[in-house]
């Protein structure tokens, strides 16, 4: 309380506009919504001091991240009003009714994330749906589409494809009209969130490959990843999906990470298993417990390797 009141501050000269446009999704489209600042991070600042604390907004007060987003205007409007420095908004995934995930395809330092998502979509035999788009800052885009209830998308990066990253459960997306480091978020002029599409079948089945629950659930073997750049990226991007953990799926992220850390020849075991370590341990996983579905992931890695 103390924290918002000693602020008083006028609103930033993005704010109306972001708030604006906020208001827009939550109201018209049904999305899930909540301040961000012009970084793309969320506006609040945290509501506790440490944060391996597992609350997601339960304890009642604002600066949950994700967890504050809602699709009630008189909601989105105290959001906005706690925030008076919020440039934009993000917009929450795996809500419903949309469960709206989102494919991040970037273009940068040489890596064409759309050119590698169409060439994907190819091989996997789907067609890239027409779907509410947005354009961002470096020329790259966002594919919103849906999924089925129930069905829980993982925060990926560049896992599908190179420069091709997945904005699911727990994520968010930037919403359009908000205001990022190098300009505005904006539609696609072809798209509009008139017309979010839904994910294609052979898509789900790929980034839900793992989702049997048990560990017992044999993980594919990964197909041949030329594409995927050194095994520092490979294992930064197994690090990155740890960290992007929801509520309930750290340990599951640990396992799956670290099942496809081990199975690749490249990537030297020890070095995989300290960061993957590190990475669970920040995002509040106890040491001992994780330690051991570091060497559970490794087992199954080596008996895939076998079969
Ligand atoms: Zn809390």
């Amino acid at each position: 309380m103390t924290q918002q009141s000693s602020r008083a501050q006028r609103p930033g000269l993005w704010w109306a506009a972001a708030r604006a446009h906020a208001l827009t999704a939550a109201t018209l489209y049904d999305l899930a919504v909540f301040p961000l600042t012009r970084s793309k991070i969320p506006a609040l600042p945290s509501a506790h001091l440490d944060d391996t604390d597992p609350c997601s907004g339960e304890c009642g007060a604002l600066g949950h991240g994700v967890h504050d987003a809602s699709s009630d205007p008189s909601q989105v409007r105290r959001l906005f009003a706690a925030a008076p420095w919020a440039a934009g908004y993000g917009i929450a995934c795996g809500c419903v009714p949309h469960y709206l995930f989102g494919l991040d395809l970037d273009r940068k330092n040489g890596i064409d994330g759309i050119a590698n998502f169409h060439r994907m979509a190819t091989d996997h035999g789907f067609a890239v749906p027409r779907t509410a788009t947005v354009v961002t800052q470096s020329g790259g885009l966002h594919l919103w589409l849906t999924a089925p209830a129930g069905v829980q998308i993982p925060n990926t990066a560049s896992l599908l494809a190179d420069g091709v990253d997945t904005r699911g459960s727990g994520g968010y997306l930037v919403g359009p009209g908000s205001l990022g480091p190098k300009g505005y978020y904006r539609y696609h002029p072809d798209s509009g969130p008139d017309a979010i599409a839904p994910a294609p079948a052979a898509l789900l089945a790929l980034l839900t490959a793992d989702q049997g629950g048990a560990h017992s659930t044999p993980v594919p073997r990964e197909p041949e990843r030329t594409a995927l750049g050194s095994p520092e990226r490979r294992l930064d991007a197994l690090v990155r999906f740890v960290l992007d953990c929801g509520p309930n799926d750290l340990n599951n992220r640990l396992y799956w990470a670290g099942r496809r850390a081990f199975a690749a020849p490249a990537i030297a075991p020890a070095t995989a298993a300290d960061r993957l370590l590190a990475a669970a341990v920040m995002r509040g996983h106890p040491e001992i417990p994780a330690r051991r579905t570091i060497v559970s992931a490794q087992r199954g890695a080596a008996r895939e390797v076998q079969r």
